[in-house]
């Protein structure tokens, strides 16, 4: 049987990875739906190219302008928040690729598990922002979720015929970013141009900032405790700069597992398209005398305090993830476009955690309420900074 699948986040860069891989195994896979935010002339390039039954984009504005470029091919499109969720209903898509950036992919994920779509998910703040609830609808419904963050990827691969109860810690390698050697001062007015240049990884600029900041590796561990259900004093982050380890699992005899291979997302990817399986060629192989020696240090988190959100997430439960996650978004695009200091990143998160109401056992409806009021106060301490 060929897979259909749904390219959430088709512009991107974990997207595009998905559907160089799909292209190239017709014998498997066919891109049923493309959707993506605003870049709607890639989007019609690329769907030219792979021939969806449907394709949408999240900026209803531009929705025109996709119309008359696709329907002379027979190609449906459709636009807006909702139809980002609602396309995965098609009876055509099997599996759903979540690789839209933030908040905007947990809607599509929720509706995704509920028509019992198989689900790849890349994008890890689903997990961040809602974790609790993800969980319970999936153990509800049955619908199977494949992690594509290379980390998690890595521990699902290192879990393969392991006993649950022999897994002791869950070891998250971590590059250390474009400032693992900086000073905190030079770090604290670092520009938008040092934070993207990422030493090891080719990725979209929000998840490049994160991972200046080290908030990704906070959210990775929040991801791989909801995944794989291990306490959060038992997941720990080791800075690993040559981001070739791509993570590792302790089990109680003291062996250590490990899955190596070069920083290129395409082999996460076709493991989770493919539930788990191994797709010939995914990526290019990994010659391990090419490097002279692969290093481990601990985290710094004085200088990454970001880093020390992820226990303070997990500790407290509830909605803080949620609002970490928005007053990141905030900050972030913020800090992109030039009005906020790298430094003010963990501020714009702290002062708007210490702002926000708190739901402990919240609803789908509390998550969209908190991560609203969230990035509207984010939003009003970034008008008061004046940089
Ligand atoms: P990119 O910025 O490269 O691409 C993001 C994609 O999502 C684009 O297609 C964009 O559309 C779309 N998009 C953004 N906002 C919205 C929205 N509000 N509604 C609908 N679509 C939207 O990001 P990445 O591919 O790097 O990352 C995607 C996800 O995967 C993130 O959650 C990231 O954390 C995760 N991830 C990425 C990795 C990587 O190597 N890149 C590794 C591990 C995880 P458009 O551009 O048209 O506006
Ligand atoms: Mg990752």
């Amino acid at each position: 049987m060929i897979k259909g699948i749904a390219v959430l986040g088709a512009t991107g860069s974990i997207g595009r990875q998905a559907l160089d891989i799909i292209y190239n195994h017709p014998d498997k896979y066919k891109s049923v739906v493309l959707a993506a935010g605003r870049r709607v002339d890639d989007l019609i390039e690329l769907a030219r190219v792979h021939r969806p039954a449907l394709a949408v984009i999240a900026d209803e504005t531009l929705l025109p302008a996709l119309r008359e470029a696709l329907a002379p091919l027979g190609i449906a499109t459709a636009a807006g928040v909702s139809a980002l969720a609602d396309c995965v209903d098609l009876p055509e898509v099997d599996m759903v690729l979540t690789a839209t950036v933030g908040y905007s992919g947990l809607a599509p994920t929720v509706r995704a598990i509920k028509a019992h779509k198989d689900i790849a998910l890349a994008n890890k703040e689903t997990l961040v922002v809602a974790g609790q609830l993800v969980n319970t609808l999936l153990s509800e419904s049955g619908t199977r979720l494949f992690p594509v963050d290379s980390e998690h990827s890595a521990i699902a691969q290192c879990l393969v015929g392991e006993k649950p109860d022999t897994v002791e810690r869950l070891l998250i390698t971590a590059s250390g970013g474009p400032f693992r050697t900086w000073p905190a001062e030079r770090m604290a007015s670092a520009t938008a141009a040092d934070a993207l240049k990422h030493p090891n990884w080719s990725m979209g600029a929000k998840i490049t900032i994160d991972s200046a900041t080290m908030l990704n590796k906070a959210f990775e561990i929040i991801e791989a405790h909801h995944l794989f259900g291990i306490a959060p004093e038992r997941i720990e982050a080791v800075v690993h700069p040559q981001s070739i380890v791509h993570s590792m699992v302790q089990f109680t005899d003291g062996a250590v597992k490990a899955q190596l291979g070069l920083p290129d997302m395409h082999l996460p990817i076709a493991y989770a398209l493919g539930e788990s399986t191994r797709l010939a060629g995914a990526e290019k192989h990994l010659s391990l005398s090419d490097y002279a020696t692969l290093t481990f240090e601990k985290p710094d988190t004085e200088r990454f305090p970001c880093l020390s959100l992820a226990q303070y997430c997990l500790s407290r439960g509830g909605t803080a993830a949620c609002t970490v996650n928005a007053a990141n978004e905030i900050a972030v695009a913020a800090f992109l476009a030039g009005r906020i200091h790298f430094g003010d990143i963990y501020n714009v998160i702290a002062d708007t955690l210490a702002a926000m109401p708190f739901v402990s056992t919240p609803s789908y409806d509390d998550y969209v309420a908190v991560n609203k009021e969230a990035r509207a106060r984010a939003t009003a301490l970034i008008n008061a900074i004046n940089v």
